[in-house]
């Protein structure tokens, strides 16, 4: 899933950043109100984790915002503000769920998970193109009825190839649903990705079909 950070506390926001991230998820990072309102109208997010004191205002609005979209995500509101007055507004504003610093990061992935499990979200059908079977809610891969272990972020990236079956994925187009936006790793790190996914879902004598086009990216189908 995709989401966006908005947290001041440069330190705090990397330690989210990566938690969520190494729990397979595309996350992006801002600072400031401004900034995540480029994000959001650039990007689509499936989750937003709102720190309510930034310095160019409160999250509260870009919270209110969001909820008036036309695809509004969901919305975690991570704050220092702990009165029940301040969770009946911020819930008020829209906020899926309430978070307040200081927190654990094992409760702050259990709520992540909670909310990107909700209706909305688990709606997403099963894929399913020739034997090779993808259930987005349950986050299992099955190739002719035979479990495919995959890791968080290679599940992430078949479940994005699947969903375009057929058509040529570019590198970048993986790179920014699959990572995030900024990512600066080995450049390589789709191709990587792709062979190890491609070697899990291999049968005897059947291949994953995982093509790759030269020069652009790759296709599944
Ligand atoms: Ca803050």
């Amino acid at each position: 899933m995709r989401v966006l950070v908005v947290e001041d506390d440069v330190s705090l926001g990397g330690v989210v950043q990566r938690g969520l991230s190494e729990d397979g998820h595309a996350v992006d990072l801002e600072r400031t109100l401004a900034g995540a309102r480029r994000a959001c109208a650039i990007n689509a997010y499936h989750l937003v984790v709102l720190d309510l004191g930034l310095p160019d205002g409160d999250g509260l609005t870009l919270c209110r915002e969001l909820h008036e979209s036309e695809h509004p995500p969901r919305v975690l509101v991570l704050t220092a503000r702990d009165t029940t007055g301040d969770k009946v507004l911020g819930l008020d504003a829209g906020a899926d769920d309430y978070l307040t610093k200081p927190f654990d990061f094992a409760e702050l992935g259990a709520r992540v998970r909670a909310l990107l499990r909700r209706p909305e979200n688990a709606r997403a059908p099963l894929l399913k193109v020739a034997d090779i079977e993808l259930d987005p809610a349950a986050h299992t891969v099955r190739r002719s009825g035979v479990m495919v272990p995959l890791t968080a972020r290679e599940f992430a990236l078949l479940h994005f190839l699947m969903d375009r079956a057929g058509d040529v994925v570019t590198r970048t187009e993986l790179l920014e649903a699959v990572w995030d936006a900024n990512y600066d790793g080995l450049s390589n790190v789709v191709d990587v990705h792709v062979a190890n996914v491609r070697r899990k879902l291999e049968l005897p004598g059947k291949p994953a079909p995982i093509d790759t086009v030269r020069g652009v990216g790759y296709r599944f189908g």
